[in-house]
């Protein structure tokens, strides 16, 4: 097994870093956590911390640092027993980016940042529909479900997500510019930030961050990577 790395995905919301993270998972067999997905299971519960975490949700901010902390250090507590790990939607600040680097300790970062204009990601969220019974995500603007608001997988019924809310949207892509943006700038001088264009389809996008993993393509500002440092 190759030494482990730890992989973070920047990107606004609705850049594809869910899509992304699930073909790696499947591909290189790496962990992942989704905090997103972590903190809508915490938010499920009805406990004083999981309804203080739905409303921030609700309204398209960050939960607490401390919340998230604990999410991350519960789910990452034997990372290192993997090819990599993924982080999907963490850190999202620069406390929080401080935060990976004791954790990590010396096991390497690498940033990869899906862009994606804005307009592009408004149209991704706001048609985003998730199957209650089986997860599936449908999109109205883009594969819309062969029955108005019915899953073509199990035929259960299709619900918006509360922070895919127009105005919930437009709020989470501020938060995005003035929190988690800085950190494209962290990365940087830390020689480990990678950009890879999110405008083209899920699969041009796959192909660009493997090559870049394995090794087999090189770019300004990322990693110099030899093939036996490659996650495959
Ligand atoms: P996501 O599914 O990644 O878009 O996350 C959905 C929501 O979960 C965000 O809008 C935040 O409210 C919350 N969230 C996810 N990750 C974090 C994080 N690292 N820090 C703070 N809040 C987060």
């Amino acid at each position: 097994m190759t030494e482990c790395r730890i992989l973070v995905f920047l990107g606004a919301p609705g850049a594809g870093k869910g899509t992304q993270t699930t073909r790696l998972v499947r591909e290189f067999r790496m962990k992942h956590l989704s905090t997103g997905e972590a903190l809508r299971q915490k938010a499920g519960e009805d406990t004083l911390l999981g309804n203080q975490a739905r409303e921030t949700m609700e309204r398209g901010e960050l939960v607490s640092d401390e919340l998230v902390a604990e999410v991350v250090r519960e789910y990452m507590t034997d990372f290192r027993n993997s090819t990599g790990f993924i982080l999907d939607g963490f850190p999202r600040n620069l406390a929080q980016a401080e935060l990976l680097e004791e954790i990590a300790g010396k096991t390497p970062i690498w940033v990869i940042n899906i862009q994606v204009d804005e307009e592009v990601v408004i149209k991704r969220l706001s048609g985003r529909r998730q199957c209650m019974e089986c997860g599936r995500i449908s999109n109205v603007n883009f594969s819309p479900p062969r029955q108005e608001d019915v899953c073509d997988a199990c035929g259960a019924k299709l619900v918006q997500r509360p922070d895919d809310l127009p105005d919930v949207i437009q709020r989470r892509l501020q938060v995005y510019r003035e929190q988690t943006k800085p950190l494209t700038d962290f990365y940087t001088k830390k020689g480990c930030y990678f950009e890879v264009d999110g405008n083209q389809n899920a699969d041009t996008v796959f192909k660009r961050i493997s090559a870049h993993l394995t090794g087999e393509e090189s770019s300004a500002g990322s990693p110099n990577l030899s093939a036996d440092q490659s996650l495959a």
